[in-house]
């Protein structure tokens, strides 16, 4: 068997799901030198984002949510982590990806699994008052003592565009504030205003629900919200349509590719792929040995850690069959899911959560939350490293 290479870029959700699951699969090619697989990322810590809305809440610590990649990527992988290993160029011609460090690494098959990134900057004024439970650990920790120091005010959400990772967590957060204040706080002295950018929040079902459980819950929920700007000395965000003073703004800040100025992404650092076999289809042309998979892609195709998860199967799976020089494909149909809370958990009431999934042109059915879901929920960020970094499931 000639030598092939596999070269994953970003050992986030998406790129160690696809090592690891290339690495079990061609354990013994890998030991014959046959074929080599490489993953690239600009650090050595793993941090799970999509533990960032617990946190403010106390619901996950540090250790639950940081792990050191090395710990779960195999070690049949070469792996190159480290600020000298940020991607500075991608050359789908010559296949030949360039990092920070001034080393160059080649390629039969490229995997672009790089995620997103933010641009506060797309908001005048939220520089100057940013407070948000997406960013980093950091910041959700910070909002956390933010939220726990009040004592009444006005509490702004806001939500200044799509496309962003994971759209139902910034109205799964905001029933998680609205519980947190209703159990530790008086609730009666806090008004919480959510200001969202589209018509609706997700599929229908989703959004019928999430309508309901934000209007019973007392919280000005305004749809359809056009921002100018952030006012910190006035304390407002200015919208088309009118003002919304607060005393906390919480922002879910413009998000961007990762890859954002490099020729092989779209203005706006998103790297485009084809909707069913996430080839490359992009503005450095079409390129079938490369794949682009999770939040990195395309920015009609939803951000999501379960659409991370479906689309990573397939990848893999493809990757395999051209390995093994199998022409038959499997298709990405679509799998997009986003996790439902109806509440969260108070000395006096359950939790109760679901999962909500639907496919392209399979519209999500009407759903109900279950004590059991939030369990489940709060209990799969647990076994995340073990299982679905893994590869696994
Ligand atoms: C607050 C929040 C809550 C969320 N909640 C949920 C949820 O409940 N359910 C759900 O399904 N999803 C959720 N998500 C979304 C989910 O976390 C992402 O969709 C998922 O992590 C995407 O995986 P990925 O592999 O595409 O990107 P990532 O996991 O972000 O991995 C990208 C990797 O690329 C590396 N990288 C980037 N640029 C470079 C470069 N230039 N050079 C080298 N390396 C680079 C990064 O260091 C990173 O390791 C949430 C996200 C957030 C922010």
């Amino acid at each position: 068997m000639a030598r092939k290479s596999v070269l994953i870029l970003g050992a986030g959700a998406v790129g160690s799901m696809v090592g690891n699951k290339l690495a079990r699969e061609f354990r013994r090619e890998i030991a014959k030198g046959e074929i080599e697989i490489t993953v690239l990322d600009r650090s050595e810590v793993a941090v799970n984002q999509a533990g960032f809305t617990f946190v403010p809440f106390g619901y996950f610590a540090d250790d639950d949510l940081v792990r050191p990649r090395r710990s779960y990527l195999s070690p049949r992988l070469r792996t190159f982590l480290g600020r000298e290993f940020e991607i500075k160029d991608i050359d789908l011609g010559n296949r030949v990806v360039k990092v920070s460090g001034g080393r160059s690494f080649s390629y039969d098959y490229l995997v672009i699994a790089t995620g997103a990134s933010f641009d506060l900057k797309q908001v005048p004024g939220l520089e100057r008052d940013f407070n948000s439970f997406y960013t980093s650990l950091e910041d959700a920790k910070a909002l956390g003592r933010k939220i726990r120091s009040m004592e009444g005010g006005r509490i702004v959400v806001f939500v200044p565009k799509m496309p962003i990772a994971c759209p139902g967590a910034p109205s799964k957060f905001t029933v998680m504030l609205d519980n947190f204040l209703r159990a530790f706080k008086d609730r009666d002295r806090f008004e919480i205003t959510f200001l969202w950018p589209s018509p609706n929040i997700g599929p229908p079902a989703y959004n019928e629900n999430i309508t309901r459980n934000l209007k019973e819950r007392g919280i000005d929920d305004v749809r359809g919200f056009k921002y100018r700007e952030v006012d910190p000395e006035r304390k407002v965000v200015v919208g088309e349509d009118g003002e919304y003073p607060y005393d906390l703004l919480i922002t879910v800040p413009p998000h961007v590719g990762a890859l954002r100025g490099l020729s092989v992404a779209d203005e706006d650092g998103w790297v485009p792929n084809d909707k069913f076999t996430l080839q490359y289809r992009g503005p450095a042309g079409s390129y079938d040995e490369v794949y682009v998979a999770g939040d990195a892609g395309s920015k009609e195709i939803l951000k999501m850690g379960v659409t991370a998860h479906f689309q990573a199967f397939v990848v893999g799976e493809n990757l395999a069959r051209d390995l093994m020089g199998i022409e038959e494909r499997v298709y990405y149909r679509g799998h997009m899911g986003c996790p439902y809370v109806e509440e969260s958990p108070t000395p006096a009431s359950h939790g109760r959560a679901t999962l909500a999934v639907w496919k392209y042109g399979v519209p999500l059915s009407p759903f109900k939350a279950a004590r059991l879901g939030w369990k489940l929920y709060r209990m799969y960020y647990l076994v995340y490293w073990d299982t679905t970094m893994r590869g696994l499931m």
